[in-house]
């Protein structure tokens, strides 16, 4: 696993980094174990939010798309995914130096 050269910021190993560097629990809620599987076959993939009115209609900010891009990862135990913000850890990573080299 790692970076994919294809898609620049894309690197769940930078993510787990920047998760550590924040003491996010790795644990998983809901049945307490400590294994995680990004998605694709070579966890190069982000999952895409997106943001919709009650209508079910896209909402856009901007000019771009309403919504967010989520790393994403499945406990291997129980199927539980949990999402973090590309956005937010992309900022976390600045502020503690473990920014994409
Ligand atoms: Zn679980």
């Amino acid at each position: 696993m790692g970076r994919n050269p294809g898609q620049p910021g894309l690197d769940y190993e930078w993510a787990e980094v920047v998760l550590a560097s924040v003491k996010a629990s790795a644990l998983c809620p809901f049945c307490g174990e400590n294994g995680w599987a990004p998605p694709g076959d070579v966890g190069n993939l982000f999952i895409h939010l997106t943001a919709v009115d009650l209508e079910g209609t896209t909402l856009r900010d901007g000019g771009g798309t309403g919504g967010m891009l989520v790393y994403s990862w499945a406990c291997t135990n129980c199927g539980f995914i949990r999402l973090h913000s590309h956005a937010i850890l992309e900022e976390k990573a600045r502020e503690t130096g473990t920014e994409l080299s």
